[in-house]
């Protein structure tokens, strides 16, 4: 059989490309300008595959004339115009519900990282000053009140986690979810007013983007804490950087941010701050299963079989 053209948007991901093997030729990465000087290549390229920070933008679709799948290793698809694939016929895929587990244990190493100072303690003993000053003290978690913004696939396995630590659950989202045994809030100000630790995960894009600003943080106050497992876009990293130096909330862990691989410079010279790559889904488990589920979305639909996890947008255009 002849591969299929496949391109992808950065170097691709080892797993993903081992999981589709000879069934595919990659395409590129090429640099936008460089698009028009390949576009033989290009011209009979069916899928794009990347992870879920690939950019995918119409113009790189305008380029892919026979492009018929955009196949996303990750949950998160805010990288890709749907709108622009939904102009042109082209079906989305990624990979919910396999990574809920690894993102909401990471949401959780953050919270009690930042509350009981877990990196300054480790610093502390690699600098051989334990016994030399006093070791840092922290807040303690169990007990204290849970704020969820996205109550989803991810923010649900949070949830759960929190009745571990005896946390009550309060969230916001779109609308309310009766069927959950967690109190609502009607936005992301009432319910910062009502938790002492905010955990963002919700999708990124326009439609969430700086939805924690200045106003919610406020409202977190003195003894709160952020926690970002989302994307960048969701907060105001400005405004949270200000926060975090002005005392106005007490501590954030990030694992995301607006303009990645580089966190605002200020958030690294902060102690009640903690840092991570981007890694919520990242265990060689979970990273297995993703890219077994993206290999499988893209078989089966350029086989003429369908896709097994459309995004939404493009599951209700099939309604
Ligand atoms: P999901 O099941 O679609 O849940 C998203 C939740 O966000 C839903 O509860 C939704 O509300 C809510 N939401 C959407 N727009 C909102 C808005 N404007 N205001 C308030 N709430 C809003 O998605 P998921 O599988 O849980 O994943 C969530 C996100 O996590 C992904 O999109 C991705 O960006 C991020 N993520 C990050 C990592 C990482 O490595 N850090 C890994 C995986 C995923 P409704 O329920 O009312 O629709």
């Amino acid at each position: 059989m002849t591969p299929w053209r496949v391109y992808a948007p950065s170097t691709p991901p080892p797993l993903y490309a081992k999981a589709l093997g000879e069934r595919v030729q990659w395409v590129g990465p090429f640099e936008p300008h460089q698009l028009a000087q390949h576009a033989t290549m290009l011209r009979e390229v069916v899928a794009v595959a990347g992870m879920g920070d690939a950019k995918v933008p119409a113009s790189l679709m305008d380029a892919l004339p026979a492009l018929k799948l955009v196949s996303i290793m990750g949950v998160g698809y805010d990288g890709v115009d749907i709108p622009a694939a939904l102009a042109r016929g082209v079906q989305v895929s990624h990979t919910p519900d396999v990574l809920n587990d690894d993102v909401a244990d990471l949401a959780f190493a953050l919270m009690l990282a930042v509350t009981r100072r877990v990196v300054l303690a480790d610093r502390m003993v690699r600098a051989g000053e334990w016994g030399q000053r006093p070791t840092p003290t922290g807040v303690r978690l169990t007990g204290q009140r849970l704020g969820v913004l996205g109550m989803g696939r991810i923010g649900q396995a949070i949830a759960r986690r929190a009745a571990a630590f005896d946390m009550p659950v309060t969230y916001t989202a779109r609308a309310p979810k009766p069927a959950l045994p967690y109190a609502y809030a009607s936005n992301a100000v009432a319910l910062a007013r009502a938790v002492d630790v905010l955990v963002v995960i919700t999708p990124g894009g326009t439609e969430t983007r700086h939805l924690i600003n200045a106003e919610v943080l406020q409202a977190l106050g003195p003894q709160g804490v952020l926690i970002n497992v989302a994307r960048g876009s969701v907060v105001d990293e400005a405004a949270l950087l200000e926060a975090l130096q002005q005392g106005v909330i007490a501590g954030a862990g990030l694992d995301v941010y607006e303009n990645e691989p580089y966190p605002l410079a200020g958030l690294t010279m902060l102690d009640n701050v903690v840092l991570t790559p981007h890694v919520g889904s990242a265990t060689p488990t979970t990273r297995q299963a993703m890219a077994e589920l993206a290999a499988r979305n893209l078989v089966s639909f350029l086989s003429g079989n369908g896709l097994l996890t459309p995004v939404p947008e493009c599951a209700a255009t099939r309604a």
